[in-house]
């Protein structure tokens, strides 16, 4: 990071990461003083030359994450067009061609992409580097850029890829959505507060269990009648505190927050689906492998699957918009997930942790289902099968 003496601090070089402490932090002063225990990463150079060609940049990530590096290699960047999320949050992608490791030569390759107005570069036969304005944008670019890597590296394990177009990505982003207006009073009774902490229970679990990322992700619970709970809109999930979640009653929201922009989708299936007490909306690699190639999420692949998500259906990107019904038309209690195209996920379910579950199993199923592509063809369970489970089962 760079702060506004303009020192820099950086991790070091040849030290654990996994058991790196504050202290380990190396301080390189403006006019070149190191002050630290350990000597500054070999990368310093080129952190300093993006640092110099754009201010506006205040923390940079670079690392070796595997599919970042799988593009690396074969000397591509990924299109962030396969998903609407990761075109916003990542940009385009600058490519730099190879030059020796903490050169000065390697800093002007990058910082001639990062000059371009580019925020995440490949680095040929190397990794990643990405700048944020602070540490946690930068980390959230990194990070969502590497899950649209998986997914475009899933994607062609199942299917062909199918990109957004520049136009599809305007048009979404054009559509006035409106805010839902602010309560005047509000309360927060104990069965309230309860939902808000499993909400964030279950968010925290799910960016462990890599069904959630940081930039990304929308759980809530109904509270009574068609209130409901909701995840707030730009807080890192890694970091949502129960009172940032937000309340909304009435159609209207809690004062002072700013709920999920799919607020209203949530309301519609309150209000349509009865049995329906919790939504979670995300993307996972495997599931958006299926989303974004069109090919079947087939999920007669085992009893257990099969149980507890019946049949997957997928929509079409802008099924979400504001204003249409498809997915509040879509689900029910015997299609309790969708897919979105270039999109997302939409699991239902009763309690938070029977929606939760329904997640896990289906992100599992299309795992089995895409590492299944290098073995041989899939046999699915027969309809006569199916219907041995449907009298067994429902
Ligand atoms: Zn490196």
């Amino acid at each position: 990071m760079i702060d506004d003496n303009g020192d820099v601090w950086i991790t070091p070089s040849a030290v654990d990461k996994g058991s790196l402490q504050p202290a380990d932090i190396v301080c390189v002063k403006r006019d070149g003083t190191i002050i630290g225990k350990h000597k500054p990463s070999s990368e310093l150079p080129f952190h300093k030359a993006i640092y110099a060609t754009r201010p506006g940049i205040k923390a940079v990530i670079h690392a070796h994450p595997p599919a970042l590096v799988s593009f690396s290699i074969i000397r591509k960047t990924p299109d962030t067009n396969i998903l609407l999320h990761a075109r916003q949050v990542c940009g385009p992608i600058g490519y730099a061609e190879y030059k020796l490791p903490g050169s000065p030569e390697l800093g002007d390759v990058i910082a001639g992409e990062f000059y371009k107005g580019i925020n995440a570069v490949i680095m040929e036969n190397h990794g990643t580097v990405v700048g944020g304005k602070n540490l946690s944008d930068a980390f959230q670019r990194f990070e969502t850029l590497e899950f649209c890597a998986r997914t475009i590296i899933y994607g062609y394990m199942v299917g062909k890829p199918h990109y957004l177009t520049d136009e599809d990505i305007d048009a979404f982003e054009l559509q006035a959505l409106p805010m839902l207006p602010q309560m005047e009073a509000v309360s927060y009774p104990s069965d309230e507060k309860e939902k808000r902490y499993e909400i964030c229970k279950m968010v925290h679990r799910a960016c462990r269990q890599g069904l959630m990322i940081s930039s990304y992700g929308t759980i809530s619970a109904r509270w009574k009648g068609n209130n409901f709970l909701i995840t707030p809109t730009d807080v890192p999930r890694w970091d949502l505190q129960p009172e940032d979640i937000v309340q909304i009653k009435d159609g209207k929201r809690e004062p002072g927050k700013i709920p999920s922009r799919t607020s209203y989708l949530h309301h519609e299936i309150y209000k349509r689906h009865p049995h329906i007490n919790s939504i979670i909306l995300t993307q996972t690699p495997y599931l958006m492998a299926f989303a974004t190639t069109g090919s079947q999420l087939n999920v007669r692949t085992i009893p257990e699957s099969w149980i507890f998500l019946q049949d997957v259906h997928s929509l079409e990107f802008g099924a979400h918009n504001y204003g249409r019904s498809d997915i509040a038309d879509k689900i029910s209690l015997n299609n309790p997930a969708v897919l979105i195209k270039n999109d997302c996920v939409l699991v239902t379910g009763d309690q938070l942790l029977q929606t939760f579950d329904r997640l896990e199993v289906a992100e599992f199923s299309a795992k089995s289902l895409v590492l299944s592509s290098s073995l041989g063809k899939v046999v699915p369970i027969s309809n006569e099968q199916v219907e041995e489970l449907r009298a067994a089962f429902f």
